[in-house]
């Protein structure tokens, strides 16, 4: 006789879908009990699926989830916030859509990480309400890499540990800025940061995501920024997101037409 599969609860975000077995489908969740659970849904591509709603990307829902010998299955739940704020404006939804890439690719699966259910919650809600989509999502990056232990320094020189004085570099095997020092030094040579970018990343990196919705943060700082977490994740992570082509795309054709926020 087959033994009944154990059954446990969980307050989850849908992250990413894959297609498996026809109507099927492998979703990533990040949880606030167990951190990242991946889990098949069966029969989503059934009309009248009770479960489609449910692993639509970036719904936030209370999931039942079953344990089998191998994989988690979604038996039922209950849609709490569809964020459809997110899916009615291309810039929006392609931030929020690197954020949740940026999750299932960094996180491990069943390490309860309650702090970045709760970072990723404010981020999607923040991007929802008319944020800045890129000062969110760098926000939110420099958290998820902080609480994972390898966000970059940004107090003290991250080779010599003095103060930051002088030209202040960007450095991405020492782990963070460089004191002008250490950058004349060459070995440690990286791209210049700014006075002014370094505060923004203090601020981004530490201050709750609802209070940076107020930051103002000029476009040639938040281009440091980009491009400097973008380096620090490729290097400490390992990867770069999919999804980064698309938000890159998305900011290449806003240039274009002159669009700015205050038309999307
Ligand atoms: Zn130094």
């Amino acid at each position: 006789m087959v033994p009944p599969m154990r059954m446990f609860p969980a307050t989850g975000i849908s992250l990413i879908v894959h297609k498996y077995r026809g109507t099927g489908r492998v979703v990533a969740f990040f949880t606030r009990e167990r951190g990242k659970v991946e889990a098949v849904a069966r029969g989503v591509g059934k009309p009248g699926s009770r479960l489609a709603s449910l692993v639509e990307p970036l719904t936030l829902s209370r999931l039942f989830l079953a344990k089998g010998r191998e994989l988690d299955y979604l038996t039922e739940g209950e849609v709490l916030n569809p964020f459809y704020g997110l899916r009615s404006n291309l810039r929006r939804f392609g931030y929020a859509s690197y954020i949740a890439e940026l999750t299932a690719r960094a996180t491990e699966p069943d390490l309860p990480m309650p702090q970045l259910f709760q970072t990723l919650c404010a981020s999607l809600e923040a991007l929802e309400g008319g944020a800045t989509p890129d000062v969110v999502t760098w926000s939110f990056a420099l958290q998820l890499l902080a609480q994972l232990g390898v966000g970059p320094v940004l107090e003290q020189c991250a080779n010599c540990g003095q103060s930051l004085t002088g030209q202040i570099h960007y450095n991405p095997p020492a782990g963070g800025l460089i004191c002008g020092d250490c950058a004349a030094a060459g070995a440690l040579a990286g791209c210049a940061v700014s006075g002014v970018t370094a505060g923004l990343l203090r601020c981004m990196a530490t201050f709750p995501i609802d209070r940076l919705v107020r930051l103002s943060c000029p476009p040639v700082n938040c281009q440091e920024i980009s491009q400097l977490v973008r380096r620090h994740i490729e290097y400490h992570l390992g990867f770069v997101p999919r999804s980064q082509r698309f938000i890159e795309a998305i900011e290449t054709s806003s240039k274009q037409h002159h669009e700015g926020d205050a038309k999307t």
